[in-house]
Parts: structure tokens; C-alpha cells; sequence
């Protein structure tokens, strides 16, 4: 191994860029709970630098202010820094700097959910080359263990699917829409004042957060190289009241999943609402809360469950990863290693498979009914259950189908459109977690 060897064997110095939300909850963990750290760890760690972007701004933390620089290019650079802590987010330059930090043999550990699932396989390969641990348990999920259930204790298994709510403010939001029956705009509106929702919270309702944690899982799940592309996507900004409703009086609760599957050899990956059973484990996560559902050969079902953000819960999953490269570096080896990751076919979106909810508004008239279904059987969707609430002149009819290609679906709705009985396509979402 060509990693760094620590000079003080009983202390390890950490160099920590940024200090927001997440790097101050550690520091004040790292702290808080020194002595158990230390007992954990093997030695004593210590916050020695810290980069930000501004030095004026106020930061209560125990930490000496000759400790704070505005360059986390000399915190990375400087030979008494053992291992690296990236909690500044974006890309660049925590990209760069990560790098930099491997490339010296330095551990790193990093919540930066939007980097790993971009550039986390080619991270990886520099951190296996130069023998030294990159740990991201906080880029997912928060403050629920995951990466290290995942990548150790199902080492094992075959995991078959992860089925994950990995945004808590879609979650709120969704949660907020089937309690109370608000809107989605009311919702969202309750999420940014309680601080759940940025003030641009395109990331989070269009489901870009979630993509971004969904390639990360698989990733690590099927040991297969997945970036953000990979992800089909879908985010909840068409979700009405009125779905929720409708799903909930037929047994469902409507939920932004992320979805990564593999199947006959093809990884498949997703982000989109779904209606999940509401006797499924996953139906009962409310408010801003994340859990993740795993699906595997020998273990069967399994969830965790927790806070998915936050700077306390995300600081105690970075804490967990830095106790672990810091015992590592003592015992002068490496952490767990998810093995070579090795690139699987992408199955594309119109092969995936599920059942659908599909909402029609037809004439209601004798024939409109065995119309709609011969358009359904045409493209070989079989229909397992149906619903007519009637509106007026028309009739609302609701579909649950058996489980159907994403392209047949989506010809039968083509289809449908041109039916002259039928007035209006309305909702179409995915169910999942009940198999048929
Ligand atoms: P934050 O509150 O915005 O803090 C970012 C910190 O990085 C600040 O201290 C900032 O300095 C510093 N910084 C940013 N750019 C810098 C640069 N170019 N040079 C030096 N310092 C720089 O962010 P956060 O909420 O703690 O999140 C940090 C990371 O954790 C992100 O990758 C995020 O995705 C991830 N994460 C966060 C959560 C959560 O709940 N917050 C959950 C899971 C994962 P100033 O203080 O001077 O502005």
C-alpha cells in the first residue's frame, strides 16, 4: 500500500472544508464526543484546519480562529493533515481537491451526494490505486446507514432491489398533500417556510436529488459504474390532490421513490412517484423522513429507516465514516472496499416494467367501456381492476393494470387519446411494491 502512514499514531488530525450546516455539527460531535471517538478510533481525532468561503462570518465552535483559512487547496496540501472531511458541496473545486487528497494518500470522507454520483467510480479507482479509503455513508439518506449495510454487511447477498424515499422534502411535501388534502403549491409553500424546501426547489421536487442518490446506490448495490444519466427521471410537480385521493381510496399511498433493480443481468435505475400499497413498510415513512427498502436473495426485506438530512444526522453518519478511516489509518490499512465495479447493460425506460394507474375520462354511454379495454388489450396491457366515479356527463374511469412494459403502456395511451369516446387522458403513475 503506498497510503499514508501516520506520523503520531495516537492522534488524527483532520482537515475539514466547510463548515455550514454539516461541518459544524461535526465539529461539535468531534468535540462533544471526543472520548468516545477516541476509544472508537484508536486515537485521538482532531480538527486541526478548516476551509470556508468567508472568514468574517461568525462560527461558535470550540476551534481556534488560526485554525480557519479561506484556501482548501493549503488544507488539503499540508503534510500534518491525515484524512480529509469534504462538506462543502458542488462539484469544483471538491472535486479537485478529493482528488488531490487521494493522489497524496489521504483518506477522504465526504457527504457530497452530487459529486459521488457523478464522478464516485473514477474517485473510487484513484482511491484503490493509491490504497487509501473514500467514504461517502452521508451522500445518501442522510443519517441512516446505508453505503456500509449495502457494501459490508450484504456483501454476501444478492441484492435483487433497493427501493428508497431519499428526499425528505418531496416526502413532506407528499405527506403534507395526503393528510390534509393541500395542493402541491400550498404544500411546497409549508415545506420552504419550515426549511425542508430551498427557495429554488427544483432539485428536490423535480427529482434531481434523488437521481443523484439513486445512481449512487446502485452504484454501490450491483457494484456497476452508474452516474445521474443512468437515472430515468420523473419528478412530482404533476402530482394533483385529486391522484392522492383517488390512490388513497383504492389502498395506496403515493410516494417520490427511487427504484434501482437488476434484472436478467440489466440494471435498471429510476426516480418517479409511485403508488405504493399502503400495508407496505415504505407507505408508513411520513413527513421529512427517508427509509430504504431492500430486496435480497437470502436476507429477504429489510428497511432502514431515519433522517435523511440535518445537519446532527448527517454529521453522525460523517462521524461514523471518520471513525472508520481513522482506525484504518492507526492500523496502517484499509476500510472496506466495494471491489472493482464492473460496467452492466442500462435497461433502458420503455423495457422497464410495472403495474400502471391510469385515470380516463370517457362519455359516459354504453360501448365506451368495452372500447377502452380493446385499446388496453391491442397493445397488451391486461387490465386487473377498474373503477367508474361518475362527473356529469362524463364518467371517470380508474385503471389498475397488470404488470405492463413502460412502451406497451405508453402506445395503449397514444391510443387512448384518439378514442373518440374518450374526453381526457388524465393521470398515469407507476405502482409499486405490490407484485403481480
Ligand atoms: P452549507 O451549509 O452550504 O455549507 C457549505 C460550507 O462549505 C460552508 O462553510 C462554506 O463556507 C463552505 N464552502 C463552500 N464553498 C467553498 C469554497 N469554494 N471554499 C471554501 N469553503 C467553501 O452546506 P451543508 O448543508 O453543510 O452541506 C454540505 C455537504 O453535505 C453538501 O455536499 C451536501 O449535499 C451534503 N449533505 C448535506 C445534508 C444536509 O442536511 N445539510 C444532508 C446530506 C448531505 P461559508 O461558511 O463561509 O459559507
Amino acid at each position: 500500500m503506498n497510503g499514508q502512514t501516520v506520523t503520531v499514531a495516537d492522534h488524527v488530525r483532520v482537515g475539514l472544508l466547510g463548515c455550514g450546516n454539516v461541518g459544524a455539527a461535526l465539529a461539535r460531535l468531534v468535540d462533544e464526543h471526543a472520548d468516545l471517538i477516541t476509544a472508537r478510533a484508536g486515537a485521538r481525532v482532531e480538527i486541526i484546519r478548516v476551509a470556508v468561503r468567508d472568514l468574517a462570518k461568525p462560527r461558535e465552535l470550540k476551534l481556534p480562529s488560526t485554525a480557519f483559512t479561506d484556501d482548501p487547496t493549503s488544507v488539503v496540501a499540508d503534510p500534518d493533515i491525515d484524512v480529509v472531511v469534504e462538506v462543502m458541496g458542488g462539484v469544483e473545486p471538491a472535486r479537485g481537491l478529493i482528488e488531490a487528497a487521494l493522489r497524496a494518500g489521504k483518506p477522504v470522507v465526504t457527504a457530497n451526494k452530487e459529486l459521488i454520483a457523478r464522478d464516485g467510480p473514477e474517485l473510487l479507482r484513484i482511491a484503490a490505486a493509491s490504497g487509501v479509503d473514500l467514504l461517502f455513508e452521508a451522500s445518501v439518506a442522510g443519517g441512516i446507514p446505508l453505503m456500509r449495510p449495502l457494501r459490508e454487511s450484504l456483501a454476501g447477498d444478492r441484492i435483487r432491489r433497493v427501493l428508497g424515499i431519499v428526499n425528505g422534502t418531496t416526502n413532506f411535501i407528499l405527506t403534507r398533500m395526503t393528510e390534509d388534502g393541500t395542493t402541491f403549491a400550498d404544500a411546497l409553500g409549508e415545506a420552504q417556510r419550515l426549511g425542508y424546501a430551498e427557495a429554488d426547489p427544483t432539485a428536490d421536487v423535480e427529482g434531481f436529488d434523488a437521481a443523484s442518490k439513486a445512481a449512487i446506490i446502485a452504484t454501490i448495490a450491483f457494484g456497476a459504474p452508474i452516474g445521474p444519466d443512468d437515472v430515468y427521471r420523473e419528478g412530482i410537480t404533476q402530482v394533483t390532490a385529486d391522484d392522492i385521493a383517488s390512490a388513497r381510496s383504492l389502498g395506496y399511498i403515493v410516494k417520490l421513490l427511487a427504484v434501482a433493480e437488476e434484472v436478467g443481468g440489466d440494471v435498471a435505475v429510476r426516480v418517479h412517484p409511485a403508488m405504493v400499497p399502503v400495508q407496505h413498510p415504505l407507505a408508513s415513512v411520513r413527513d421529512s423522513f427517508n427509509a430504504v427498502f431492500i430486496e435480497a436473495d437470502a436476507v429477504g426485506e429489510l428497511m432502514l429507516y431515519g433522517r435523511g438530512a440535518g445537519g446532527n444526522p448527517t454529521a453522525s453518519a460523517v462521524m461514523g465514516d471518520l471513525v472508520d478511516a481513522s482506525r484504518n489509518l492507526v492500523a496502517g490499512a484499509r476500510g472496506a472496499t466495494i471491489g472493482e465495479l464492473v460496467a452492466k447493460p442500462i435497461r433502458p425506460m420503455a423495457d422497464a416494467e410495472s403495474p400502471f394507474y391510469i385515470m380516463v375520462e370517457a362519455a359516459d354511454r354504453p360501448g365506451v367501456l368495452a372500447a377502452i379495454a380493446t385499446t388496453f388489450g391491442d397493445h397488451g396491457v391486461s387490465i386487473k381492476s377498474m373503477e367508474q366515479r361518475g362527473i356529469g356527463a362524463d364518467a371517470r374511469l380508474v385503471f389498475i393494470t397488470h404488470r405492463a412494459r413502460e412502451a406497451d403502456l405508453t402506445a395503449t395511451l397514444d391510443a387512448l387519446r384518439h378514442v373518440d369516446v374518450v374526453t381526457r387522458v388524465g393521470s398515469v403513475i407507476r405502482v409499486v411494491g405490490e407484485e403481480d
